[in-house]
């Protein structure tokens, strides 16, 4: 497989992003990504850019509803209408144009200090249909650890110290819909916007482009290698998205290519995102860019924990497996790597 790192959560200035197009495309050219896929809200109009510039491949999908049930979608050719009330409506519009739908930042936590307490969340989860959530999302999880000016004035300073990981609460939901047979794909984003704030006296960009582009990515594995041409590369990145396989990283400490989580036996090897038929001589193989403590759940539940940078489980029976690694940082673990899941049928 051929490992392709991008982010699919951006904004420009054809929504409340701060920069254009281009500025965008070179921010994320000089972090070192792949690709990017740009989600301004209720808006395509990057569309017409599509396309490769300087070896960075450009997608344009779109944010959808205001006040709460942000929904993203990707491989979409329509703008897809605000329903802000009647989230399913908007999610049967994107399958309908065989779009992917990603329920976006799906809980977030008020700073007492910003954006008056506002969040947005998703609300209704009754819906049926969507095909992943986005487990982990930098802007909004930066703003949540907001609560006073300190904080504000630290974390503008130090915006990679809001980065706890996912929600407890987010995973627990994410595994209760593989439990259920649903397979969700879990995805993370920037939600790259570099907006000003105010603090005082003091005007900052707040979470910078580059500072995005080096945090909360995706990392696809392609069957084969990126061609340089526009409609084969979308569906091989877009099919990688939606085969779950990927898994979303935080960058920022270590950059998580090279990262691998595979079963196999002696003959096969199997990937994220992949079904494997139980037999008895499974093995689980991690292996982790830099030394790390690699956590295997299975069904949702802690399996197994390993540290070092090669890590094997043995006794893989039937279930749903998904790793999580934690690198340590300036003596703190940090969480770095949030895998999809294997299947053993
Ligand atoms: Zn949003
Ligand atoms: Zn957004």
């Amino acid at each position: 497989m051929f490992e392709y790192t991008g982010n699919m959560h951006i904004h420009s200035r054809y929504s409340d992003g701060s920069a254009t197009i281009s500025q965008i495309r070179n921010y994320a050219k000089q972090a070192g990504l792949d690709f990017i896929i740009v989600t301004d809200h209720f808006n395509m109009k990057a569309a017409s850019q599509e396309g490769y510039k300087d070896g960075l491949l450009m997608l344009v999908g779109m944010e959808i509803n205001e006040a709460h049930n942000h929904y993203l979608a990707l491989d979409i050719d329509q703008v897809v209408k605000n329903n802000t009330e009647h989230p399913q409506e908007v999610i049967d519009a994107v399958n309908q144009q065989e779009g992917i739908g990603i329920i976006a930042h799906p809980l977030e936590y008020a700073s007492n200090f910003l954006n008056e307490g506002n969040v947005y969340n998703w609300v209704d989860w009754s819906v049926e249909g969507f095909q992943g959530i986005e487990i982990w999302n930098l802007l909004s999880q930066w703003k949540g650890s907001i609560s006073n000016f300190y904080k504000a004035l630290y974390y503008i300073l130090n915006p990679q110290g809001a980065l706890i990981g996912p929600y407890p609460q987010t995973m627990r939901r994410f595994d209760d819909y593989q439990r259920q047979g649903k397979r969700i794909v879990a995805c993370g984003g920037a939600d790259a916007h570099a907006p000003g704030l105010r603090l005082g006296p003091f005007y900052f960009k707040i979470i910078s482009y580059p500072f995005s582009f080096r945090s909360i990515n995706m990392h696809t594995l392609l069957p084969q290698p990126l061609s340089g041409n526009l409609a084969t590369d979308k569906k091989m990145i877009y099919d990688a998205l939606r085969n779950a396989s990927c898994w979303v990283a935080n960058d920022y400490f270590k950059n998580s290519r090279g990262f691998s989580f595979t079963l196999c036996d002696d003959r096969q090897i199997w990937n994220m995102g992949e079904d494997v038929p139980w037999q008895e001589n499974l093995q689980c193989k991690v292996s982790t860019p830099y030394r790390a403590r690699v956590k295997l759940y299975k069904n949702g539940e802690l399996a197994a924990e390993s540290e070092g940078r090669e890590h094997l489980f043995q006794g893989i029976t039937r279930g749903i497996y998904r790793v999580e690694a934690y690198l340590r940082y300036r003596c703190k673990y940090r969480p770095w790597i949030f895998t999809n899941s294997i299947w053993v049928n």
